[in-house]
């Protein structure tokens, strides 16, 4: 039987009939997509093959009963068409994946374009221009990642973009949306968006965080952001400030939440409307602003009970420049971490203190070992979260090799990541 990828087919098994399009397939196997959304393999010995269409004509078929949803939105109302300039940036990650048949792992493939093309609807939104900075996974990504990236944002806002979105991997979107809020003042929205789950499976979030994200893109709240699904369902997406966001889920599409804050706000999916819950900085307020500058060799370090400090000697003594320590409750670590504090401070090593609870605020002056730990020289972290307080730390050592002048920034709200009361 005569098929090739593309076409529409009939699989016949032991009785049982699956209709669905031909996929890139391995020798003897072959795979279809079916209009559920979901793929099929199955060994060619065993089935019997009827050509339903050919790739040319089966080309308007509906896969994921998608006409159905094209009607609904097309009754939507559109923001008014003013088509701002909307860079779209791809990093890699899920949201620019599919199932690679060889290995039937996920594998980044998919380019800025690809998306605009598999989303049509993105370009009723804005005019967008697609560069590929990279295909990886998140979490291949590090300090070196997050400046050529800052660079390419800077550059897109210099030559006229309005908005940014960077196409990221949610594994560590987090830091580096805290990397980015860090190092550059905006004038424009920069948002990051991601998918749970890839574009071939009938479950996937990408085009509903997509939609919402170009709607950030063209809104008037000049932050860094990640915009994510707010629940399971496809009703609306938060809105969440660079440095106080977290992916708390491995899997669930609501995977992000804001911690210690309410999210800047929400995009609800069917009216296209943005609300906000909290203060933000406004589309023009700053002018741009880039501070790039990053040190790696910083560490988070995780304290857990009877943990030996020699943990920490480990870090001092292999040229390490700061820490971030993830204490217990309102900021602990043990007594017999506290003379390695004190090392750390001598050796101008600044520590900084988080908690593992991650919502609430470090406070080191309940109990003795928080005195014990402050006089030793440790860096209360207030209520920012562990991971944005490492960015922050390398970013700030990236900027100055002055120790007190570390220790004030560190101490000071450089980008929303710490808030004087806790509003959440
Ligand atoms: N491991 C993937 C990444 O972070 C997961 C994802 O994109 O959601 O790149």
């Amino acid at each position: 039987m005569e098929f090739k990828q593309g076409d529409w087919i009939r699989i016949e098994k032991k009785g049982a009939v699956f209709e669905g399009q031909v996929m890139p397939s391995m020798e003897e196997y072959i795979t279809i997509k079916m209009k559920s959304g979901y793929n099929a393999g199955f060994s060619m010995n065993s089935v019997q093959i009827t050509l339903l269409e050919s790739k040319e004509k089966n080309a308007n078929r509906s896969i994921k009963g998608c006409e159905e949803c094209k009607k609904t939105r097309e009754k939507l109302p559109w923001p008014e068409k003013k088509l701002h300039k909307v860079a779209i940036l791809s990093t890699g990650g899920t949201i620019a994946s599919k199932i690679d048949y060889r290995t039937g792992a996920v594998t980044s493939q998919f380019t800025a374009d690809d998306i605009l093309a598999a989303i049509p609807e993105l370009r009723e939104i804005a005019d967008f221009k697609g560069k590929v900075i990279s295909s990886i996974l998140s979490e291949n990504m590090n300090s070196e990642s997050w400046q050529n990236l800052a660079h390419v944002v800077v550059e897109e806002i210099h030559t006229g973009a309005d908005g940014v979105i960077i196409t990221h991997g949610t594994d560590t979107m987090m830091y580096t949306a805290a990397a980015l809020s860090f190092m550059i003042e905006t004038p424009v929205p920069i948002v990051l968006v991601g998918s749970q789950r890839s574009a071939d499976r009938p479950s996937s979030d990408n085009s509903m965080n997509a939609i919402c994200a170009a709607l950030v893109a063209i809104s008037d709240i000049a932050e860094v952001s990640v915009v994510m699904h707010g629940t399971t369902s496809d009703d609306f997406c938060e809105i969440h400030r660079g440095t106080k966001v977290r992916k708390m889920h491995s899997s669930r599409r609501d995977a992000f939440k804001s911690i210690n804050s309410l999210p800047i706000g929400v995009v609800d999916y069917n009216t296209r409307e943005i609300k906000t819950f909290i203060d933000y900085t406004k589309r023009g307020e700053k002018p741009l602003k880039f501070k790039p500058g990053m040190e790696p060799k910083c560490a988070l370090v995780k304290f857990i009970p009877g943990a030996d400090p020699a943990v920490l000697n480990f870090y001092i003594e292999n040229g390490y420049k700061g820490l971030v320590l993830e204490g217990t409750g309102l900021g602990h670590v043990s007594t017999t971490w506290i003379p390695l504090i004190r090392k750390a401070t001598y050796a101008k090593i600044p520590v900084v203190i988080t908690s593992q609870c991650l919502s609430g605020r470090i406070c080191d002056r309940v109990y003795d070992t928080g005195y014990d730990m402050i006089k030793a020289g440790a860096i209360e972290g207030e209520d920012t979260l562990p991971e944005t307080s490492l960015v922050k730390l390398m970013w700030v050592l990236g900027q100055t090799n002055d120790f007190d002048k570390v220790v004030s920034m560190l101490r000071e709200d450089i980008s929303g990541e710490i808030t004087e009361s806790t509003q959440k």
